[in-house]
């Protein structure tokens, strides 16, 4: 179903659209496919609703997003188990997301109040300078599959707490988890067009969106390809942009790391979600002097990984997305092979050939010039490179254009505040495999995007600065 200007609706054409399970390959439902004309309507439901949202005081919105946290309460387990049923990651996980989905709700529904100016010294004794935080307009939101709720609600809740509307495009992989958040918003009982959900193809609903001189924001979580391209696509309307997109983490751990931490942390960083998260660990640097002895144990712990349909007991890897991200992940592993790199435990596809399924892949000796060294692989593969010394490690971890996320494993104090310094990623955990939380900016550096989610940051980028000079002379 489609929300538009407050109801739920079919596409005007009568158009659907199938939701698989990546487990199973089997259809699990069928939502309304809307496009151009959908989109261009929930544009001006948003538009309208503006015009008095944004007057609505910073308490009364936060009322409403406190409300939708308690509804996404709830309904908390039916939300997981959508989830894992159109994306596959396995229950715990999926009710990890949905408690973190409801935590940016909770953090900006506070936040709301805190939408503070600022005044300014002036120059002269005769004036009175102020700077005035207002919503920026309608925003328009794109979100991808492999955190189907919490994209969302880290997206949506900045946006409406800002004072601002929205229109939501999720990915078409994932609509079932989109629509059970939006139920939550709906009962809520927000005034209409404050928050749509459009489902439908990308290529025709993004076109609407950037295109469009109503939408004043646009919010993007996705490949940096699509980044790029949406990019190019509002220029032409100069709109207010914050993206988040791929990334290649280094972990690093050195020789004086705790050894079980790093590899609890590598565990944790590289096969949670299959290896499909854009923070996801996709390089391993270990000191030569350990590297051996962490390879095999790493190796040891991912083969006892339970790889399963995420609705069974006990699975900690699920499904890929798809057939297209197994091929890639396939690909990425013989090219490693034909370039000597060793495979350690997994390599190869699970199951019956039913889902798309891929073992979880430790691979020694990789190498700069390897595909998993130069893409974002996508997958539950884990590639061990060696280095000798800091100064080394730092330039290459570096040297990715990406700029996401990284890890470093030291005990030693002065080193790892140097790391904290050197390292060019929007986020850095020392000794921390798990950095995101609401209260925080995430958000890359280089190609991995522009903006942040989250935190105090996250609501700046709904909010425009205006200055107002007062001439308070007689
Ligand atoms: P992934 O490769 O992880 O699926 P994408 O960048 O393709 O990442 O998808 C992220 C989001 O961007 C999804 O909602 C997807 O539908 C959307 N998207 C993909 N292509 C386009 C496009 N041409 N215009 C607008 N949105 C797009």
């Amino acid at each position: 179903m489609l929300y538009i200007n407050g109801e739920w609706r079919q596409a005007n054409s009568g158009q659907t659209l199938d939701v698989l399970n990546p487990a199973t390959g089997e259809i699990i439902n069928t939502v309304a496919s809307g496009g151009k004309e959908e989109t261009k309507e929930a544009i001006q439901a948003a538009k309208k609703a503006f015009k008095s949202w944004k007057k609505a005081t910073g308490e009364e919105r936060g009322k409403y997003l406190a409300k939708a946290a308690e509804l996404m309460k709830e309904k908390k387990g039916e939300i997981a188990r959508t989830i894992t049923m159109e994306m596959g990651k396995p229950l715990p996980h999926a009710e990890r997301e949905v408690a973190g989905a409801i935590n940016y709700v909770v953090w900006y529904a506070e936040e709301a109040k805190r939408v503070y100016g600022e005044t300014i010294p002036a120059s002269h004794p005769d004036k009175h300078l102020m700077l005035l935080r207002q919503p920026v307009g309608v925003a328009a939101a794109i979100t991808p599959w492999n955190f189907p709720a919490s994209m969302i609600t880290r997206k949506i809740a900045p946006a409406i707490a800002a004072g601002c509307t929205v229109v939501l495009k999720p990915a078409p992989s994932t609509p079932l988890s989109a629509i059970k958040v939006f139920e939550c918003f709906h009962e809520a009982g927000f005034p209409e067009g404050v928050a749509n959900l459009i489902i439908g193809p990308a290529d025709e609903i993004g076109k609407e969106l950037t295109k469009s001189p109503d939408v004043r924001k646009l919010t993007f979580t996705g490949s940096t390809p699509v980044g790029k391209m949406l990019l190019k696509e509002s220029a032409d309307t100069v709109k207010k942009i914050s993206m988040e997109l791929g990334g290649h983490a280094p972990f690093i751990v050195f020789e004086d790391a705790d050894m079980g931490a790093a590899i609890k942390g590598v565990l944790g960083t590289k096969f949670v979600n299959s290896g499909q998260t854009c923070i996801s660990t996709n390089r391993i640097y270990v000191a030569e002097s350990i590297a051996e002895e962490f390879g095999q144990r790493l190796a040891e712990q991912a083969a006892k990984l339970k790889v399963g349909n995420g609705l069974e007991d006990g699975v900690d890897v699920g499904p890929l997305i798809n057939e297209q991200a197994l091929e890639k992940v396939e690909n990425h592993v013989a090219d490693a092979v034909q370039q000597n790199g060793k495979v350690l435990c997994g390599g190869n596809r699970y199951g019956n050939g039913k889902g798309s399924f891929y073992e979880p892949t430790v691979i020694n000796f990789a190498q700069e010039s390897m595909k998993i060294t130069t893409e974002e692989t996508f997958g539950p593969v884990a590639p061990i490179y060696t280095f000798k010394d800091e100064e080394e490690v730092i330039e290459r971890a570096n040297h990715e254009s990406y700029g996401l996320a990284a890890y470093c494993f030291t005990k030693d104090l002065g080193r790892g505040y140097r790391m904290m310094s050197e390292l060019e990623y929007g986020i850095v955990g020392i000794n921390d495999p798990a950095p995101i939380v609401a209260q925080a900016p995430f958000g890359g550096f280089k190609e991995s995007g522009m903006g942040k989610e989250g935190g105090r940051s996250g609501i700046l980028e709904y909010l425009e600065e205006k200055f107002v000079s007062v001439g308070i002379g007689n």
